[in-house]
């Protein structure tokens, strides 16, 4: 509210150069004909506290011990298992550690799902060779004898769609399409549409299963996992990704010969299997009721570590939100920790968050799950209105190496049932362009973080966490 009225004020202010020093904080048209953007003011003991906690996050490898207790002591933790149970008991005990108010589990069930075999071989023509390859979440088993059929090939999910029926019945449908690496991630969202869409897709054709080139940019001898779709009677196709090396030999064999595979899937399917959310708080001392919600998920695929996806998020908002609850007075608003369960497999825990909270004021929610890449873009999706605050952001982060970005931030799927309520989010986004060799793979581990990049992202989410906290901004449209 006060932005509108000091922006009426704006030309009045430029006017006199004294005006504008006696606001500090402003950034003022100098020329009424070329007005440069409104920021609003931080105020300097804001200012002082945001220098400390960035010089504070530097200079701690908090986030980086946090990510290791994970990864060692509760290790890979597949979406409603025994292990994701452990990891939520590793939550309460690590927030609680770290002072946090109101630490608890809310549970909620969803289908289990997991493959206790999952094989894939080129049979002809030739003798007999192994594929590297993962079942992606959802499939079914295959027969016990294993499924065979002839490959027909299609270099993307769109040449599938356009195929005839005939091309396809009876087959085992390939997708070969390949991803490309980005900064922002962006090739994901093209490159995972095979992923889920393949099994259905193929199955209305007739098709007997699917293979996807895996979604990934690495050219290593290892298969990504990933959820596809799976329809409520169990009865999709079973379906497998396959590794970069194994998905170009198939694509140069089928381009030659009548090619076949055999796929053996045993999968294990259980309804009604126990998940959760772990939420911990720093109780606003003047507006508790004012949510700023800090997101990362808690489960992760098994076939790593789940280090970078979503073990540095913990590690990344935990420690942030704890140098946060480290200062002499805790912010105005209320600063709350999702540790979302079962995000791999469906984004459930996002779902049970935003169904369970809806009728709660958050003002603001972001998500750490890109990996552990230093943060390079601060995005919002604020209304128009705002922009002001988001500008103030900008330059607090300015510091940290991170660039102006745009209005039409994401948020993270565990905030996506929130963003659709109309809650405002903003992306720290991170530097993504190597994050799909690791993601999904054996190689998610501890290996993959760089510690000086996860200093960075702790202290650019203490940045923005205080300063949305510790103000009386309003960033939605509607208000
Ligand atoms: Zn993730």
């Amino acid at each position: 509210m006060r932005i509108m009225v000091l922006g009426l004020a704006a030309l009045a202010l430029a006017s006199s150069a004294n005006a504008q020093q006696a606001q500090p904080g402003f950034v003022q048209a100098v020329n009424p004909t070329r007005a440069e953007p409104q920021t609003a003011p931080i105020r300097p003991a804001q200012q002082r506290t945001i220098a400390r906690l960035q010089a504070a996050a530097l200079a701690s490898d908090h986030a980086y011990q946090i990510v290791e207790s994970l990864v060692t002591e509760v290790g890979p933790r597949l979406a409603a298992s025994e292990a994701e149970a452990r990891a939520r008991d590793w939550a309460v005990a690590m927030l609680r550690a770290n002072g946090f108010s109101n630490v608890r589990i809310e549970p909620f069930t969803i289908p289990f799902w997991d493959a206790t075999r999952e094989e894939a071989f080129i049979v002809a023509p030739g003798v007999a060779r192994p594929m590297v390859a993962v079942a992606l979440g959802g499939s079914p088993s295959t027969p016990a004898g294993g499924l065979e059929a002839q490959v027909v090939a299609f270099p993307n999910l769109a040449a599938l769609e356009g195929a005839p029926n005939t091309e396809v019945a009876g087959r085992i449908v390939f997708i070969d399409e390949h991803m490309i690496a980005t900064q922002d991630g962006s090739g994901y969202g093209v490159a995972v549409r095979k992923r889920g869409r393949c099994a259905p897709i193929a199955q209305a054709k007739g098709a007997a299963g699917c293979l996807i080139r895996s979604v990934g940019t690495d050219p290593h001898r290892f298969a990504h996992q990933g959820g596809a779709s799976r329809q409520q009677d169990g009865a999709s196709l079973p379906a497998m990704a396959i590794s970069p090396a194994d998905a170009d030999v198939l694509a140069r064999l089928a381009a030659r010969c009548p090619t076949r595979v055999r796929l053996f899937i045993e999968a294990e399917l259980r309804d009604n299997a126990p998940s959760g959310n772990v939420i911990a708080e720093i109780r606003g001392r003047e507006r508790p009721d004012e949510i700023v919600l800090l997101a990362a998920h808690l489960d992760s695929w098994d076939s790593g570590q789940g280090a970078i996806d979503d073990g540095a998020g913990v590690a990344i908002i935990s420690a942030a939100a704890r140098l946060i609850r480290e200062l002499p007075r805790r912010p105005r608003r209320t600063i709350r920790i999702l540790l979302a369960g079962s995000e791999e497999n469906g984004v459930h825990g996002g779902a049970a968050y935003g169904a369970a909270h809806a009728g709660e004021n958050h003002i603001v929610a972001l998500e750490s799950d890109f990996g552990a890449g230093r943060v390079w873009r601060f995005d919002t999706r604020f209304g128009e209105q705002a922009m002001p605050y988001a500008r103030a952001f900008q330059r607090a982060l300015a510091p940290l190496g991170i660039n102006p970005g745009n209005n039409e931030a994401d948020g993270g799927a565990d905030v996506g049932a929130l963003r659709a309520a109309g809650v405002p989010v903003v992306d720290l986004s991170q530097d993504g362009l190597d994050y799909f060799n690791y993601h999904h793979t054996p190689d998610d581990t501890l290996n993959a973080i760089d510690r000086a990049a996860l200093r960075q992202n702790v202290a650019a989410w203490a940045t923005f966490v205080y300063l949305a906290a510790d103000s009386d901004w309003v960033f939605s449209a509607s208000r």
